[in-house]
């Protein structure tokens, strides 16, 4: 018996690993399934668009069947302005970026950019027309030059320096002695959070898209750098149709129209002063980062 032991233990490691292989599998697979879903249409026709008049109409989702994220939401974004969307961690609002990415197909409803469904426009089309700024931009271990370059790939060598210009990270690039070729990421050179910030909004600048995501882009960073990368952002957004989702409120005050989110859906909306003014849920939020800030201050 003790000699079968060891065969026996062998054969159960091995098991456990093919197992483990099966599983892994299973969910490489569940991966591309998710990208199925989103294949173009037969039909599916580029984007062409400048304008951008986004729209979401009566959009439900979910991510489990089980549960509904968003349940019937309703806004547009008209060409060049900026809507900002406000409300509790988990309230849906990346969702909506990633419905508009057309990461995701909407279960009711729809969106469009200038009056087309996003499922009768290629995907690869749709996704050029829209830049991001997340909140933690990921740096591929790779050259400066690479990262910003990413943006847009085709773009010249000019193209990305006018970019990093723009974005105020071509002096600071200049001034490490390897400049564009250094090398950033988990191997290279360590940047900030603010210079991350900057990086992705050269990737933006360069990709020079019609519609802007800023995804709570500034939450990671100190209250300094959140006020210049704040200033780099509106500026980059004028013109532009965009999509701006925060949690500091600061942030937010100038946008064209604040949506208010709770629990997948549309709970208020209106401008900073309408909204402040109406006593509602915006106002309460507002309050109690007025007083933050005093406490922060004192
Ligand atoms: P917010 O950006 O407002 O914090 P999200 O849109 O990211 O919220 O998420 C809304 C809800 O959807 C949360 O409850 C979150 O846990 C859930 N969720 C987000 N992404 C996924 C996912 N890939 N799979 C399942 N649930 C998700
Ligand atoms: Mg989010």
């Amino acid at each position: 018996l003790l000699q079968l032991a060891a065969p026996l233990n062998y054969l159960g490691m091995m098991y456990r690993e093919i197992k483990q292989a099966f599983t892994n599998m299973e969910r490489l697979f569940g991966l591309l399934d998710e990208k199925l879903d989103v294949q173009d249409s037969p039909g599916a026709v580029p984007l062409a668009t400048r304008r951008a008049h986004v729209r979401f109409n009566d959009v439900h989702f979910a991510y489990d069947p089980r549960r509904e994220i968003l349940k019937g939401v309703d806004f547009e974004i008209r060409p060049g302005q900026t809507v900002a969307v406000v409300g509790h961690s988990g309230s849906g609002k990346s969702t909506l970026a990633r419905l508009l990415y057309r990461f995701y197909d909407p279960d009711g409803g729809g969106i469009s950019i200038d009056g087309h469904d996003l499922r009768d426009l290629t995907q690869g089309s749709v996704r050029a027309a829209i830049a991001t700024v997340p909140q933690d931009t990921v740096l591929f271990n790779d050259t400066i030059y690479y990262n910003i370059l990413y943006g847009r790939p085709d773009a010249t060598r000019e193209e990305v320096e006018a970019a990093a210009q723009a974005a105020h990270i071509h002096s600071y690039i200049m001034a490490m002695p390897d400049r564009y070729e250094t090398e950033v990421g988990e191997r290279g050179l360590k940047l900030s959070g603010g210079e991350k910030q900057r990086v992705a909004i050269a990737r933006a600048l360069l990709k020079n898209p019609a519609i802007m995501i800023f995804d709570e882009a500034t939450s990671a960073l100190d209250s300094r750098s959140e006020k210049a990368i704040q200033a780099e952002l509106e500026r980059i957004a004028e013109g532009r149709t965009t999509l701006v989702i925060a949690h500091r409120l600061s942030t937010v005050m100038n946008a064209d129209r604040i949506l208010v989110m709770d629990a997948g859906r549309i709970v208020e909306q209106g401008t900073h002063e309408d909204l402040v003014a109406s006593l509602g849920h915006y106002a309460q939020l507002w309050q109690l980062q007025l007083q933050a800030a005093d406490e922060a201050a004192a």
